[in-house]
């Protein structure tokens, strides 16, 4: 006759059993540290939780985490930046105490797009290359089966008080601190220019490709304002790398 076992007897693993699961385990958790940190890992950058942002790498859903991870430091972002831009870095401008730019960059060129030369912090530049480089130039090629070769900016720093529809407002602008950037059009290798001011309501490509645009930007900057927001926007794209989350 069998002798009588209770539940948890029967259940218990024998020591070999346990050796056996807290070996695989271990084996696990080794070869992933192995996997993510190896200077040669086969895991795609995009893909890679360990790896800085690149802005060339494939958009996965950790690149916004990674961006938003870049941007929380100087020296994380400039790492990034230097993934796809020409710039100057220059000194800090402090004209009062609203009024700065920290980590000041004479931006020239992001994702192979030239801008006129603009002042503005490495967060800003930085979700500008990210933008360049995933959305609007595919976007042209898609719509004009041409190249992005230039963005019309009208400027990112400037010790000014916000402007709302009602008037003058009595907080300072983002602006003020270069923690946005004013975009008004683009340029194409083929000749096209686009512009905010005279394509918005167009019905034909350009109209389509500032629409998209302007949605593809909402993923990158916290937030943008466009033309649909109010008439003070007509002529441009407001782009902010702080604040929350506004897209319209
Ligand atoms: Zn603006």
């Amino acid at each position: 006759m069998k002798p009588h076992l209770r539940p948890e007897e029967k259940r218990r693993p024998s020591i070999l059993g346990r050796a056996a699961y807290l070996f695989v385990i271990c084996g696990i958790g080794w070869g992933s540290y192995q996997a993510l940190y190896h200077p040669n890992t086969p895991v795609p950058g995009g893909w890679n939780p360990v790896v800085p942002l690149t802005v060339g790498d494939a958009v996965t859903p950790l690149t916004g985490w990674k961006l938003e991870r870049a941007v929380a430091s100087a020296q994380s972002c400039i790492a990034a930046l230097d993934t796809a831009a020409s710039y100057t870095a220059m000194p800090d401008l402090k004209t009062s105490e609203q009024c700065h730019i920290r980590g000041r960059l004479d931006l020239r060129r992001v994702a192979g797009a030239s801008l006129a030369p603009v002042e503005t912090r490495c967060a800003i530049a930085l979700r500008t290359a990210m933008w360049v480089e995933h959305d609007l130039k595919p976007a042209a090629r898609d719509a004009f089966s041409a190249d992005l070769t230039a963005i019309d900016h009208i400027g990112s720093y400037n010790c000014r008080q916000m402007r709302t529809s009602g008037g003058a407002s009595n907080r300072w602008s983002t602006h003020a601190t270069a923690d946005a950037i004013d975009i008004a059009g683009f340029r194409l290798s083929d000749g096209t220019r686009i512009r905010l001011i005279d394509d918005w309501e167009d019905g034909g490509p350009k109209g389509r490709f500032l629409k998209a645009a302007r949605d593809s930007a909402c993923g990158w900057f916290r937030v943008t304002l466009s033309p649909d927001y109010n008439s003070l926007h007509a002529d441009h794209f407001h782009l902010q790398s702080k604040g929350w989350g506004l897209c319209r």
